[in-house]
């Protein structure tokens, strides 16, 4: 399935829903495995690839790809939909305010609930700053642009700053206390740890109404970890993979997501542009809505909306202050 083909809707069902191991061929051990590595329901399964769900399982991929398909047939996932049920998945859709009304124009009315949206720029050109002005909208009520929901955050270069998301949710009228208890935030200390932090938000989230995870930076790691030529492949195809299991926590939980990526300032071998974001076409592929960030005369940035499957390209001009983003 090509990463940006529809996705199948959350389940919607308040019966008890049929456990993992109501499934033919899932015993005590299995179903144990499962959950410990993030697979806590069927529809996060009938979602999940066969590969990923061998190794998570220890079993062969021909016994995965059957619990897959009988996990499909239970939540009534993967097979043809009408362009009605499209609509109405869509209609489901969330958006979560960035406080600049041009910002959020230009992403056709905010930052969407099962998308990636990957936002890439030089340092300094505010991508850490929506996402903290993110962590805070979220947990507005809908009619002020938010989902009343909390945030996942996943810090891998140790730039979370809570006085900062303090100050930029008083700003909105919450409490900051309160509102510092609804982000929850991880330091991923290398790659691999970082890939492990996407399963205990998944646990997380079946507790918290999340509806929004950041990764800040998503790539970091990557290109410190993943040097050369050589190791090109492999890198690719983690991120591949890490983005993907990003994509399913979208998907499962209705929520946004998103990676910040910084732009190499040699020319990233795969996308040969001095200026592009690290990770290059895997990245782009994957992430739904990928937006450029430049500093523009302080405290000025510029946005720009550079690939979408449903929205014109186009900039929009908005400001870091000291109450977050705005116009
Ligand atoms: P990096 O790639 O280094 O992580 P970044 O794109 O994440 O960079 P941010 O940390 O989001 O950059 O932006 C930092 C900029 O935000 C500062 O240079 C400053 O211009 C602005 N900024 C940060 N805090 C405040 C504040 N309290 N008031 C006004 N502007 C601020
Ligand atoms: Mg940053």
């Amino acid at each position: 399935m090509s990463p940006k083909a529809q996705k199948p809707a959350p389940a919607e069902t308040e019966e008890a829903p049929p456990e993992l191991e109501d499934l033919p061929g899932v015993g005590q051990a299995t179903a144990d495995k499962l959950r410990e590595s993030g697979y806590a329901d069927l529809m996060e399964l009938a979602v999940a690839s066969p590969d990923d769900v061998a190794t998570a399982a220890d079993i062969g991929e021909g016994a995965a790809q059957k619990i897959i398909q009988e996990a499909r047939k239970r939540v009534q996932v993967g097979g043809f939909e009408s362009g009605s049920a499209i609509l109405e998945r869509r209609r489901k859709l969330g958006r979560i305010s960035t406080l600049s009304k041009a910002l959020d124009e230009l992403l056709g009315g905010g930052v969407e609930t099962q998308a990636i949206t990957e936002v890439y720029g030089q340092f300094g050109s505010g991508k850490t700053q929506l996402g903290l002005q993110l962590s805070a909208s979220v947990q507005l009520p809908p009619d002020q642009g938010g989902l009343a929901g909390e945030a996942v955050w996943i810090d891998t270069e140790n730039t979370f700053r809570a006085e900062r998301l303090a100050e930029i949710a008083k700003a909105l009228g919450l409490d900051p206390t309160q509102a510092l208890e609804r982000v929850h935030v991880a330091r991923a200390f290398n790659s691999n740890h970082q890939e492990l932090l996407v399963p205990k938000a998944f646990e997380l989230a079946r507790e918290r109404p999340v509806r929004l995870l950041v990764v800040d930076s998503l790539t970091a790691h990557f290109r410190a970890e993943f040097l050369g030529r050589g190791a090109l492949a492999e890198r690719q195809q983690r991120l591949n993979r890490h983005m993907h299991e990003l994509l399913r926590f979208g998907d499962v939980f209705n929520a946004a997501i998103l990676c910040t990526n910084q732009v190499s300032a040699r020319p990233d071998v795969l996308f040969g542009d001095p200026t592009g974001p690290i990770g290059g076409n895997i990245v782009g592929h994957t992430a739904t809505y990928r937006i450029y960030l430049r500093k523009s005369k302080p405290p000025r940035r510029i946005a720009r909306l550079v690939d979408s499957p449903n929205l014109p390209e186009g900039e929009a001009v908005f400001s870091v202050t000291g109450e977050g983003i705005r116009d």
